[in-house]
């Protein structure tokens, strides 16, 4: 026991992760239950890999000079020596399986869905977080045109199946390893007599991998970009055509895109398409939502000022970093992205193997749900909420709870409350349809009342009949 004298420990989640609450499950069930249903439709079969991989794994294929090797994974030496790294995306792990696994040799494309948990070590804000949840889709072994546009479908599908409004994918090629090298260097050319008015960061990219100058957000960077050269100029005729055929699919299936010829995206590994998917809802005014639920904006988009934010940072610091709040809700907010990496595999050791893929932020996703008020569909769990009232009744309510989950029906129930109009408080709380009450009578004649919780009408039934009628009234 400690001395009154001590002060206790107040534990409170590591900075940057969130406990994802019970009121907000409804959101996450939605989320995952949406996206694992079409991804399965469409012939995607989930994958899990580990949180841990080799650290070389990421070094290798998402770059040097890219924000996540440069300043955010979560790297360090087992016992037995081991260098690993907690995975902070996912489809350098996928690749990996694919080659361990010899999907090589199943019949192409091999689609795959998964969804977990990544790390980052970033500056947390709200929307901003070290672990943080994603879904993706990965689609290897086909190189056409086809393959992206199928992504951005069941990727657009999934979006307005959730109930989100005003979804915009920016779209942009970053060629290919003929045509890349020649736009790299017309963009150096461009910069080398403007790199003296750049940010501490470009100074190094233009040295490192100019290709990233055109991620930065510096007003004085964003300035020098506008009349930098454009990849879409430079493009081969293969990846010309591929970013045209691309761009039919998509006007064909209707998803709104907007060209943003100077995104890049801060992996190595993308070649072609790259692409995110922003919400440019604004709300008139801003509800309620749980603060661990609300995003920054444009979080992945770091200025280098973070830097500076990140050597401040201690970690029993537990003050939030703010958002600018008059940009909250009036600037796109980045729900996922993704692109095609043709090189990934090979570059790992597996056989030249082209791939596409793209990755949503499920804590985004949380937030979009809540900020645009969607409506989630009830669960049958809520369509039922069990009621009882006086002793026998207590007793005998697991048999009727026990009965109705052997027919597979879900109901709600508080059996540790007794007065009967606070669990029809409950009842009416959880916007159940129908409260099933259980009383001393009904308890001795063997019936059960089923209440319609909208007009209050009641009749009362056999519970030999319950399941029946029960399964009726659900099926309307
Ligand atoms: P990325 O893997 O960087 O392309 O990110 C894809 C999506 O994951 C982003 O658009 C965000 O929705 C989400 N995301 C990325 N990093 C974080 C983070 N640190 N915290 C919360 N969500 C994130």
């Amino acid at each position: 026991m400690p001395n009154k004298k001590q002060k206790l420990k107040i534990f409170q989640t590591p900075r940057g992760t969130h406990d994802i609450l019970p009121q907000d499950q409804k959101y996450w069930d939605r989320i995952r239950t949406v996206s694992q249903t079409l991804a399965s439709y469409y012939g995607f079969e989930r994958i899990d890999t580990p949180h841990l991989e080799s650290t070389d794994l990421f070094l290798h294929t998402v770059g040097p000079t890219s924000d996540i090797v440069e300043k955010q994974m979560y790297s360090f030496k087992t016992r037995g020596g081991d260098a690993l790294t907690l995975r902070p995306e996912g489809t350098a792990p996928i690749a990996r399986s694919y080659i361990e696994n010899g999907f090589l040799n199943l019949p192409q494309p091999v689609k795959l869905y998964y969804r977990g948990s990544f790390f980052r070590h970033e500056s947390p804000q709200r929307g901003r977080y070290r672990e943080f949840h994603q879904w993706g889709l990965e689609l290897l072994g086909e190189e056409s045109a086809i393959a992206d546009a199928e992504i951005f479908q069941v990727c657009s599908l999934f979006l307005s199946e959730l109930g989100l409004k005003d979804i915009l994918f920016y779209v942009n090629s970053v060629g290919c390893r003929e045509c890349r090298p020649k736009y790299r260097s017309a963009l150096s050319g461009y910069y080398r007599s403007r790199v003296r008015g750049l940010c501490k960061d470009c100074k190094r990219r233009y040295k490192d991998n100019p290709l990233r100058l055109l991620d930065c957000k510096e007003e004085k960077c964003v300035t020098v970009k506008k009349s930098a050269p454009q990849i879409l100029d430079h493009l081969c005729e293969a990846c010309k055509n591929h970013f045209t055929v691309l761009l039919e699919f998509l006007d064909e299936i209707g998803v709104a895109y907007m060209l943003n010829p100077y995104l890049v995206r801060g992996l190595d590994y993308y070649s072609r398409t790259v692409f995110e998917i922003a919400s440019t809802y604004v709300a008139a005014s801003e509800p309620e939502v749980a603060r661990e639920a609300l995003p920054s904006i444009n979080a992945e988009n770091r200025n280098a000022g973070d830097e500076k934010k990140e050597e401040d940072e201690e970690e029993n610091v537990v003050t939030e970093v703010p958002i600018k709040e008059e940009k909250a809700g009036k600037e796109p907010l980045a729900l996922g992205g993704g692109g095609r990496y043709d090189y990934l595999v090979e570059l790992l050791g597996g056989r030249p193997t082209p791939g596409v893929g793209m990755a949503l932020g499920m804590e985004r996703l949380a937030y979009a749900m809540k900020q645009q008020q969607v409506k989630i569909p009830a669960s049958s769990r809520q369509k039922l909420f069990f009621v009882h009232l006086g002793e026998l009744a207590k007793k005998k309510s697991f048999k009727i709870i026990e009965m109705l989950r052997r027919a597979n029906i879900a109901i709600a129930e508080s059996l540790g409350k007794d007065s009967i109009k606070s669990q029809l408080k409950l009842a009416d709380r959880a916007a159940s349809e129908y409260a099933l009450i259980l009383g001393q009578k009904e308890a001795i004649d063997g019936t059960v009342i089923i209440r319609e919780m909208s007009s209050g009408t009641q009749e009362t039934v056999l519970q030999e009949k319950l399941i029946e009628i029960l399964k009726q009234k659900l099926r309307r």
